[in-house]
């Protein structure tokens, strides 16, 4: 259950010949599951209590004693299979006892309670992604819980800001409406919050690109540093236009002869970062700007996509005569439709609505 058990087959090995050999040997501790469940048939919870209230007695270090043997009768009504999840979390000694017996690999304890473990493990494997998102919701925003904070009344858990400002409204408690709910009877749930804090969410710029898993706690942090953050994105453009630009400054200014391949590279950067004017100009320097088919459909998209929509028409139809593969030609008409879609037809007169709506109270 815990990460830090490694070798797990050996546990569960360890765990079986111990049971075999406790029951074989009179032990000075208390009774374990399977042995009350031969002779009674009282409920799981009932048994749990039980042994928790003998654990709890050996504990010397248990220091709001009556508090904790609440707790165990809360335990006793409460646990069904529903809640042990909220049960093995919740902040008592019960779970520091579970945690330790891990930890320490204590195997008289976790045979004790291995009904408990393996109901709550169960519950975390077969749990959807869903449910198990709902039970870190805030009740109130449907968030994330944030600042975690848990009513006394029905252990309801909601964001701190979230349920402050429902009480400050003079609202009972959003749950079971009990209104001796107030902001100092609220409960801390650290273990809960540890939780949600490390849960890895996808990081918001994952359609840029950005593939991180981040923990929850350190989203704002990646937000800022992510490299496909929206600012960051628009950064590398300006970095990358800037660079386009010096290029075309140097391709023009000097006197460096320049080839029309390298020249149409450039154009196509340009034209990508929606720099028309800057594009236009590396057209100006080259040699095959009216031979070379794949120019011409360049200068074509650009008018095109600047809105010069004469010259593009003018620039697709000399790039049609130019070839006479079909496919090309197919292309060429396809990239002309484009235009006449953006383009609003103003042959075709707007509904007119007012009429239709006479006509229809005429009716
Ligand atoms: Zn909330
Ligand atoms: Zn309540
Ligand atoms: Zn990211």
């Amino acid at each position: 259950m815990k990460s830090f058990i490694v070798k797990f087959d050996e546990l569960i090995s360890q765990i079986r010949s111990y049971q075999e050999q406790s029951s074989q040997i009179k032990i000075n501790e208390p009774l374990s599951i399977k042995k009350i469940c031969k002779n009674n048939e009282l409920n799981d919870n009932f048994i749990y209590s039980q042994l928790l209230n003998d654990y709890l007695l050996q504990i010397k270090s248990i220091s709001n004693l009556q508090n904790e043997l609440n707790i165990i009768c809360e335990f006793e009504n409460d646990c069904s299979s529903n809640r042990t999840l909220w049960w093995y979390t919740r902040e008592t000694f019960i779970y520091h006892l579970l945690n330790k017996a891990f930890r320490i690999q204590n195997k008289m304890l976790i045979l004790s309670f291995s009904i408990l473990i393996h109901t709550s493990t169960n519950k975390t494997m077969t749990a959807t992604q869903n449910s198990i998102e709902q039970s870190f919701e805030c009740g109130i925003c449907h968030d994330y819980l944030t600042e975690v904070r848990e009513t006394p009344c029905c252990h309801q858990l909601f964001c701190f800001t979230c349920i402050q400002q429902w009480l400050n409204q003079g609202g009972s408690c959003p749950q079971c409406k009990s209104t001796s709910l107030t902001e100092n009877t609220l409960l801390k749930n650290v273990v809960l919050q540890r939780i949600v804090d490390n849960i890895e969410l996808d990081c918001p710029y994952v359609l840029a690109g950005c593939s991180a898993k981040v923990p929850r706690c350190d989203l704002e942090n990646h937000k800022q540093l992510c490299p496909y953050s929206t600012a960051k994105l628009a950064d590398k453009q300006q970095q990358k236009l800037q660079k386009s630009i010096a290029l075309l400054n140097q391709y023009t200014e000097t006197a460096i002869p320049v080839s029309d391949n390298d020249l149409y590279d450039l154009a196509k950067a340009l034209h990508e970062q929606y720099a028309y004017a800057e594009a236009r100009k590396c057209f100006g320097k080259m040699k095959t700007k009216n031979s070379s088919l794949e120019i011409v459909i360049l200068q074509a998209h650009i008018e095109r996509d600047d809105g010069k929509y004469t010259d593009a028409l003018r620039l697709y139809d000399q790039a049609y005569d130019m070839t006479t593969s079909p496919s090309q030609r197919i292309e060429l008409l396809l990239a002309k439709k484009r235009m006449f879609i953006t383009v609003p037809d103003k042959s075709i007169p707007p509904l007119d609505l007012s009429h239709n709506m006479s006509c229809r109270s005429e009716n």
